[in-house]
């Protein structure tokens, strides 16, 4: 295993510039700022753009407090590559659905209490308000009485109860949402938890009508990457002291619509 500070003379290529594990702590602080430490447990992963394994979050920080020495490098079978702390028991989870899913790019797993609540209540998400219309197509539910997805079988399990959707239910335990890079991994975690708010809150006004139940195409806008990406800038320049720091995004996609 080398030390994190010296990929850069060990494998990284002139692109690489960007160690991802910067990617991985900015994402960890936006969720700690969202309401979705448990307290120091969850986890977000991201493919080695190296092609060497997977970097993901370890040890017993809050996501808040996440630093650069909290990110670890395994190979597709957990062994450690890079870093000083052991992966976390659950890193099959992220080891098989990166397997599984060559279209996503990171993995967020963690345990925000209005997912967890909704989910344990048995009823589906109803996807009614701008922030959650990418979920209009559904979030699967992974319903399996198990504790911790610590096992490549159950890992691979789960990567086939997500299929080709963005986030899923892990019921009586958190959410997985995945992304195209950390940024919007991260984004489908705050919008699904905000999308769960709202559905607490409507239930508890009694309850979403019918019409709003099945929204169908009607937040179809979105969808894209470039609109999660606009909710993430905004989150990282309110994570303290990195107002007008590089916000990680600069790889994923920009443009697109503007309006809310
Ligand atoms: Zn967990």
């Amino acid at each position: 295993m080398v030390a994190i500070d010296e990929l850069s003379s060990t494998g990284m290529t002139a692109q690489d510039t960007r160690l991802p594990t910067g990617d991985i702590v900015t994402g960890c602080h936006v969720l700690g700022s969202a309401d979705h430490g448990d307290p120091v447990w969850g986890h977000i992963s991201r493919r080695d753009p190296g092609g060497r394994g997977i970097w993901l979050k370890a040890g017993g920080r809050g996501f808040d407090e996440v630093a650069e020495d909290d990110i670890i490098l395994i190979d597709s079978e957990g062994s450690p590559l890079a870093g000083s702390l052991s992966p976390p028991f659950e890193y099959p989870l992220h080891t098989e659905i990166l397997r599984a899913r060559t279209d996503v790019g990171s993995v967020v797993h963690c345990h925000p209490p209005c997912a967890i609540a909704l989910a344990a209540s048995g009823q589906s998400l109803h996807a009614f308000s701008n922030s959650a219309g990418m979920f209009a197509t559904g979030v699967p539910r992974f319903e399996r009485a198990v504790g911790l997805i610590n096992t490549a079988e159950l890992g691979a399990a789960v990567a086939e109860c997500l299929g080709s959707s963005r986030a899923l239910f892990l019921v009586g335990h958190g959410i997985v949402t995945v992304g195209s890079s950390v940024a919007t991994a991260v984004m489908n975690a705050v919008l699904l938890e905000r999308a769960c708010r709202l559905q607490i809150l409507a239930t508890a006004a009694g309850g979403v009508a019918v019409a709003m139940q099945q929204p169908g195409r009607r937040y179809a806008h979105a969808e894209s990457d470039a609109y999660l990406l606009r909710s993430w800038d905004y989150l990282v320049r309110q994570i303290p002291g990195r107002q007008g720091h590089d916000n990680g995004s600069r790889a994923a996609p920009s443009g697109g619509p503007s309006g809310d």
